[in-house]
């Protein structure tokens, strides 16, 4: 297997850095390079950057206006966009509903959502897990019970990440709670947030932002047509779109984003004198990420090179090597970064502190988002499927232990 970029590769990748380059908004930029996550406008703004340039829905089929680009093409955009670094895309809307619409949802779903989707008119949630039901997904216990035209929803879920921007949340819920097996009771509805009944509760986590939500519903009505699939088939849809697309699965750009940024902090920062970047301990320990991010770059290609030469429509499961290596790589770097701030990092709580005061902010500009950010990303091995259950994939399916 051929495991550099051919030119076409490396010339798509320049054009794309180029376009990243030309058209994301300077103010975004630079907040995000200072380690801020990007507010729900700018997300929105960028979005829609990329959908007049076609590039929104980077891995659907051209002819629901996708690019029609191939899995290392895929790669190199989610990269590259990482790296910028520019706001992610919505994965909610572009790797989750969008591709299960296409697959299963009906005609009226398909005209309706897509284009609304890829150009971020509506925000997407996942309501999947609940209290009692993370890794064990099964045992759900939302329910659904049919009147008439509609369905109605009573429940909890929790974690639902951006429930308080979205419009719509993608959920699954049990239609049929006396099927012989447990996955066989589940369907897969689509609830508008704004339906009477719907309430959502702020999770504050240890970085001190507002990402996670409880979702609760009592007595929603859905409109029957909102079923993706066939009822109490749910659960062929969700494993679809949890495989679907993990081509951006490791998260490599921003791992070497905040490699990068490492050295350049390190630049400003001085150690007995001296500056950080000229400690020996200091180089080895980017020597060694940089390793780490090269053969999680090398791994990556071997992946999407294989999924691409079997035909880029089944899930691979080797790609759970690149959850777990990427997240621990992204973990790694997020906490080198913190470590090059040293007491400097925890700068946004000194300034909440000084602000109570009344004093000035503390800390150079390159601080205040370096502990919250090494914070958020512990979550990275739990999300997405936590990095034990990935572990246990790949003993069964890949070493078939
Ligand atoms: C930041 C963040 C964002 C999230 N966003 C969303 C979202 O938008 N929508 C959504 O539906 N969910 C979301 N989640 C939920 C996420 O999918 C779950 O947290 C995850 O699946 C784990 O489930 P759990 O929290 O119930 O932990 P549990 O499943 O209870 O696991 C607890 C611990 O036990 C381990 N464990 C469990 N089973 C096994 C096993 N069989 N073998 C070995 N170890 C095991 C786990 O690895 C973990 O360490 C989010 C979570 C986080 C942290």
């Amino acid at each position: 297997m051929d495991l550099r970029f051919t030119p076409e590769e490396v010339a798509f990748r320049e054009e794309v850095r180029t376009f990243i380059a030309e058209n994301l908004p300077r103010e975004t930029r630079e907040r995000m390079r200072l380690g801020y996550r990007p507010k729900k406008q700018e997300i929105i703004d960028w979005m829609r950057i990329l959908n007049r340039k076609g590039w929104a829905a980077f891995n659907w089929p051209q002819e629901y206006g996708g690019t029609g680009w191939s899995a290392i093409q895929r790669m190199i955009f989610l990269e590259e966009n990482l790296a910028a670094p520019a706001p992610e895309l919505l994965s909610f809307n572009i790797t989750m509903i969008g591709p299960v619409l296409i697959q299963f949802g009906t005609q009226a779903q398909k005209d309706h959502f897509l284009p609304r989707a890829k150009n971020l008119d509506d925000w997407w949630c996942q309501g999947f897990s609940e209290p009692g039901a993370g890794s064990d997904l099964a045992s759900l216990r939302t329910r659904a019970e049919k009147d008439g035209d509609h369905y109605v929803v009573n429940g909890q879920k929790i974690w639902t990440s951006t429930a308080h921007n979205a419009d719509w949340c993608f959920c699954l819920v049990r239609t049929n709670p006396n099927a012989a097996k447990r996955q066989e009771g589940i369907s897969f509805l689509l609830i508008d947030m704004k339906t009477p009944g719907v309430e959502v509760r702020p999770i504050i986590s240890i970085d001190g932002s507002h990402h996670l939500n409880e979702v609760f519903f009592t007595d929603v009505r859905v409109p029957v047509e909102n079923l993706v699939g066939e009822e109490h088939k749910g659960w062929s849809v969700a494993k679809y779109l949890l495989g679907n697309e993990r081509t951006g699965i490791a998260r490599l750009g921003s791992s070497k984003a905040a490699i990068r940024r490492s050295k350049e902090v390190a630049k400003e920062v001085r150690m007995k004198g001296r500056p950080l970047i000229e400690d020996q301990a200091f180089r080895t320990r980017v020597a060694q990420l940089e390793v780490d991010a090269k053969a999680l770059e090398i791994t990556q290609l071997r992946v999407v090179s294989a999924y691409a030469k079997a035909g880029g429509n089944k899930p691979d499961p080797v790609s759970s090597v690149l959850k777990v290596k990427g997240t621990e790589l992204l973990q790694n770097s997020s906490e080198l970064l913190m470590d090059v701030g040293g007491p400097q990092a925890m700068a946004v709580w000194q300034a909440e502190l000084a602000a109570m005061a009344n004093e000035p902010e503390i800390g150079p500009e390159w601080a205040p988002q370096m502990a919250p950010a090494y914070l958020m990303l512990r979550a990275a091995s739990i999300y997405g499927g936590t990095n034990e259950i990935q572990k246990n994939i790949l003993n069964k399916a890949v070493l078939g232990l």
